[in-house]
């Protein structure tokens, strides 16, 4: 598989300001993406004046997570301790497993970082714009931190963007505390975290055996469906890795389709998957979800809410999945039956 250029991403396109190197360098290579981008760029931002869910004072409360993240970010690399420990990479994986969940992960997984894990690129901030990313960690500690069930089902109110955020922090937190751990002990290690990025993240918890890839490009775990988000920190310290899991998810989303049915942005594709950049996978229309992002104001969360995944499938109904068109009927049968065409609390938490 092909790396991927951050510099592609929304994320990343956005912050090309109309005349500056990035700007001029990306749309001369990328003519194509140039008029959309333009007009995307002139929305209002996310969790800004002139979105559908703007609100002066619950809206900052999602901004402040985003400055907290970007303030913190620099933090995500630092000085190795120069004398190292001799450890057993058992008893360290076992440790650093442990020490993840207890800091409040609900699932972690190791892997062998692979080439394609790492941004060809990076994109996202000028000052380190067109830098190769340079493979350099052999292991990959991925983890998931669950975002709450109320919240997500609101989505895309407010609330939705309020947890997304605050997992984000949880996430960067943890990685942070592991990554300096690491260090203490006199072995390399970076925490990757929103907006600071060397890595795909789902890419790597796919591979450490955490979830696997859905129809809407995002992780979906047995145990908490798409109501996750990750963190990464890739490192040199010897670990055991764990091995992927395939628990039926793309023979489930070719049955399912919900999130298709219920994204506003339009930006789902149907049918099977395709060969892109050597793998065969679905690829949502990033500009059209992200277009739908700056007019709503949130990161939208629709998709992640109707699928049953994130609703709960039973455990022993998931491990009949892979072979068995029947019980993918069922776990959709019982999901329409309690949710309808997607679940939606339409009153925001009591204290917001
Ligand atoms: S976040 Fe919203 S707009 Fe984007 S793919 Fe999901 S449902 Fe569609
Ligand atoms: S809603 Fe259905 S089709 Fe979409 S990602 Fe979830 S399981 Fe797959």
């Amino acid at each position: 598989m092909k790396r991927i250029d951050e510099r592609d991403t929304m994320f990343a396109r956005m912050n090309y300001k109309e005349g500056t190197e990035q700007y001029n360098d990306y749309y001369e290579r990328n003519k194509d993406k140039k008029e959309k981008d333009d007009d995307i760029r002139q929305r209002p931002q996310i969790c800004g004046e002139g979105t559908a869910t703007y609100s002066p004072i619950n809206s900052p409360i999602a901004d402040a997570n985003f400055r907290f993240l970007s303030d913190i970010k620099a933090l995500s690399e630092g000085p190795v301790n120069p004398n190292k420990v001799e450890i057993n990479e058992d008893e360290m994986t076992r440790k650093i497993k442990g020490l993840t969940l207890h800091y409040g992960a609900k699932l972690v997984g190791v892997t062998k970082m692979e080439d394609y894990h790492y941004y060809s690129h990076r994109g996202r901030h000028e000052e380190v714009y067109g830098e190769e990313v340079k493979a350099n960690h052999s292991y990959g500690i991925v983890f998931a931190v669950e975002m709450d069930k109320q919240m997500i089902n609101r989505s895309p109110q407010v609330s939705e963007v309020i947890e997304t955020s605050k997992a984000y922090v949880d996430a960067a937190i943890i990685g942070m505390q592991i990554s300096y751990y690491i260090r203490e002990l006199g072995y390399e290690a970076r925490n990757h975290m929103d907006a600071n990025y060397l890595v795909v993240a789902p890419l790597v918890a796919m591979d450490g055996g955490i979830g696997d890839i859905g129809r809407n490009g995002i992780l979906i775990t047995k145990e908490y469906g798409q109501r996750v988000r990750l963190g990464v920190v890739t490192t040199n310290i010897p670990l055991v890795c764990d091995e992927r899991v395939d628990f039926g998810v793309r023979e489930f989303c070719k049955e399912c389709n919900r999130c298709i049915r219920t994204c506003p942005g339009k930006a789902i594709p149907s049918g099977d998957p395709v060969e892109i950049d050597g793998i065969e996978r679905w690829k949502i229309i990033q500009e059209d979800c992200y277009k739908m992002w700056r007019s709503l104001g949130t990161d939208c969360g629709i998709c992640i809410s109707s699928c049953p995944f994130s609703q709960g499938v039973p455990l022993e109904m998931i491990e009949r999945i892979k072979d068995s068109k029947e019980t993918i009927s069922e776990a959709l049968r019982r999901h329409d039956e309690k949710h309808g065409i997607r679940p939606y609390i339409k009153e925001p938490p009591e204290w917001l």
